[in-house]
């Protein structure tokens, strides 16, 4: 299945493993620096555009301190499936919403965050 929607390039999925495999915030400048280690060609305006995409999609959160911008990974509200072979992290459609949540456990639910583990379809389409 393929969304046309939105294009999932190698240097887009590349900076969200970056952004997702750190506790803590990142600049620009750090995911740059670590997306070079894999990607020696990337340039910084590929890693600043790349990183303002995945904020726009909602896939990563970007909060300003002082002077620089920084980029972690999204807290809340999207769902994210790890492959346990490629350890990727994709993001899947789940459509919940913490209203339906809030009915669900009788609290009311500001944020969630979903986790799901398994196999992605590239791994699964190299098993044989
Ligand atoms: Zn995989």
């Amino acid at each position: 299945m393929k969304s046309k929607a939105s294009r999932w390039t190698k240097q887009l999925q590349a900076i969200m493993d970056i952004v997702y495999s750190n506790e803590f915030n990142l600049t620009a400048d750090e995911v740059y620096a670590e997306a070079r280690k894999k990607m020696p060609n990337i340039s910084l305006g590929t890693v600043y555009r790349n990183l303002h995409k995945l904020v726009l999609r909602g896939y990563i959160a970007s909060v300003q301190k002082g002077q620089v911008q920084t980029f972690f990974k999204h807290p809340f509200t999207n769902a994210h499936f790890e492959c346990v072979k490629c350890k990727r992290i994709l993001r899947v459609p789940f459509d919940l919403r913490t209203t339906d949540l809030s009915k669900k456990v009788g609290m009311e639910v500001t944020n969630f965050e979903l986790r799901m583990t398994g196999i992605c379809k590239e791994c699964e389409s190299k098993c044989t």
